[in-house]
Formats: structure tokens, C-alpha cells, sequence
């Protein structure tokens, strides 16, 4: 039976959860009634995960999952997962139960009323660190000042997208996604279903601080050039003041009264210098971005599937 409801849930390193997970999902999607399949991406994980697949999928015929060649990355498993969902709305959902699979029936009724994407808004965040908090908080704030989308703050990957919506999404082939960011590009109608992300349901965060730091200038980088701006704007007011600086000392001088310690000098130069390494690094990161997305390699290799139809197995 065609799915109406396609789930799809990213997975590295995720033995602790995924049983958990499959039958807090499996209880909440038969209570909807409509048929649906669970899409697990395996992101390249090292530990029992794609075991745990296997078992899975080998027992409930709602179960598909696509094994990465590597670790690809969040962004990765979820682009994965939703060019290979067939269902008429396809829901995200991280693995861990942080977000709980409770909200997917308000999700549902809110597709049903005529949403293209419903959003899971967190009213909450239980169970994380205090500087994930913080940085979150002032991430997405900043993000929304500087793009040039009206990106949702608060919000993560769990949502809901309607089938055209996908594949828009599918259709557009930028290599470093930032999906929340894409997601709201888009547009169509979209609303908002609060919730309160929940603690890991066991198993340590698969985000290292690396990988976040990555994540937020990516979505930075994405969907605004404000920062290259900034940059220039920052060296032009630096310049002006360093030319002012420079007429001072040399009235200074013809009037014989200005000997500025070197350590002014010092401390000017320093700043200066600080903010052209600045620019340069900005530069940078939007060189970098070119330079990938003109490699055009694909955003993920897979080296196994399961599950899917039309496969013969
Ligand atoms: N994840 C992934 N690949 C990665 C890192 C994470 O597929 O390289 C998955 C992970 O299994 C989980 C989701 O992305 O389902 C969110 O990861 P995590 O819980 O570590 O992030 P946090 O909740 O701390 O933002
Ligand atoms: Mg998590």
C-alpha cells in the first residue's frame, strides 16, 4: 500500500534509541490509521546500528533504512532521507526522542488543514547544557537579524513537509545544506506546532562542538552575505579612523606638542590587522563555499538500502 506518511529519522551511533524509538513511533503512527513507512538513514554509524536495522526492518514491513559508505552528516541523512520518501507528507525526526513523536498527530491535522509545513517550535529545551542553551538561543537570533529569510527561531529539523514542498526541496542541489534555512526559502503556508524537546532518551549528543560550529556558519554562510558586508564595512571605518589618527599626529608634530606613546601604536596596529584577518576569514568561508559546491560531488554515497520497493528483496 502506498505510504501516506513517510517518517524519516537520521541515525549515527544510535543502539541505545533505536528500538526505543521505532516503538514510540510505530505506536504513535498506527494510532493515525493512514499507512506510512519509517525511512532510518544510517549515517556511517561504528556501533550496532545497522544490525538493529537489519532486525528492524526484517520484522516490520513499515521499515526502510539507507546505509551512508560513511559518516555524511546530519544534513546529509535527512536530504537522504527525503528524496528517497514516497509518502504524500514526510515528517523528520531526530532518533533520540528528543523530539517527541507524540506532536506528529497535531502535525498531521495541521497538514490536513491546508499547511505545506508544519514546524516543531521548541517552548523548551530539557535536559541540556546551559551553553547549548545560551548558544542557541543567541544562534538563531543573530541568523534571523543578518539572512535575508525569515528563519523560525527555535526550531530544528522536526517537521513536517508536504509532498510538493519535497520536492522543491529535492529539485534544488545545493551541496551544504542548511535544511531549516532551505525550508523556510522555499515558502508556501507554514505554521508552528510548539513543543518541549525532551532529554536524550540514552546515548550521548552525535553533535560534537566541531560539528555544531560547522552547522551555524553554514546556515550563516548559506543565507546571507551581511557578514561580508560587515566586513568591509568594518575595514572602512577603520581606515577612517586610522587616516584621522594619522592627521592628529601629524598636527601634533608641526605644532610640536604630540609624542604618542608606541604603545598606541601598538595596540591600533593590532586592531587593524585583527579586523583584515577578520575579513579575510569571512572571505574565506564564501570561497570555501564555492569551492564545494563547484566540486559538485554528491552529498552522500550509499552503500546499501532496505526495505524500499521495487528493490526485489
Ligand atoms: N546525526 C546524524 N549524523 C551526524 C550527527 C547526528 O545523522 O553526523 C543524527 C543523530 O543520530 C540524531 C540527530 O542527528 O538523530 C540529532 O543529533 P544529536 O541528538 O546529537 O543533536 P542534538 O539533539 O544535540 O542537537
Ligand atoms: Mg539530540
Amino acid at each position: 500500500m502506498k505510504a501516506v506518511l513517510s517518517v524519516v529519522v537520521p541515525a549515527y551511533n544510535e543502539e541505545e534509541v533505536l528500538e526505543a524509538s521505532h516503538k514510540r513511533l510505530t505506536a504513535v503512527l498506527t494510532g493515525l490509521g493512514s499507512p506510512y513507512e519509517l525511512i532510518f538513514v544510517n549515517d556511517g554509524s561504528k556501533d550496532k546500528t545497522a544490525e538493529i536495522l537489519d532486525r528492524l526492518a526484517a520484522a516490520d514491513e513499515c521499515v526502510r533504512f539507507i546505509t551512508f559508505s560513511r559518516n555524511f552528516g546530519h544534513m546529509a541523512a535527512i536530504t537522504a532521507g527525503i528524496e528517497h520518501a514516497s509518502g504524500d507528507a514526510v515528517i523528520v525526526i531526530d532518533a533520540d526522542l528528543q523530539d517527541p513523536p507524540e506532536i506528529i498527530p497535531r502535525m498531521v491535522e495541521k497538514w490536513r488543514e491546508g499547511y505545506d509545513v508544519v514546524y516543531g517550535k521548541r517552548s523548551k529545551r530539557q535536559g541540556e547544557s546551559l551553553f547549548k542553551k545560551i548558544s542557541a538561543a543567541v544562534y538563531y537570533r543573530i541568523l534571523k537579524r543578518i539572512s535575508n529569510i525569515n528563519i523560525p527561531v527555535d526550531t530544528g529539523e522536526f517537521r513536517l513537509i508536504d509532498r510538493k514542498v519535497c520536492d522543491v526541496m529535492t529539485g534544488i542541489k545545493e551541496h551544504n545544506r542548511y535544511m531549516r534555512g532551505l525550508v523556510s526559502w522555499v515558502g508556501f503556508r507554514q505554521c508552528a506546532v510548539e513543543f518541549v524537546r525532551e532529554e536524550r532518551f540514552a546515548g550521548k549528543a552525535k553533535y560534537s562542538l566541531g560539528k555544531m560550529v560547522e552547522l551555524s556558519i553554514n546556515g550563516l554562510t548559506a543565507f546571507s552575505i551581511k557578514p561580508l558586508r560587515l566586513a568591509s564595512l568594518a575595514g572602512a571605518f577603520l581606515s577612517a579612523g586610522g587616516f584621522i589618527w594619522l592627521l592628529i599626529q601629524i598636527i601634533g608634530m608641526i605644532t610640536g606638542q604630540g609624542r604618542q606613546d608606541w604603545a598606541v601604536i601598538t595596540a591600533v596596529l593590532l586592531l587593524t590587522q585583527g579586523f583584515i584577518l577578520l575579513a579575510i576569514g569571512i572571505l574565506g568561508e564564501y570561497v570555501g563555499r564555492i569551492f564545494d559546491e563547484t566540486k559538485a560531488r554528491p552529498a552522500y554515497i550509499i552503500q546499501e538500502t532496505k526495505g524500499f520497493r521495487n528493490e526485489g528483496e
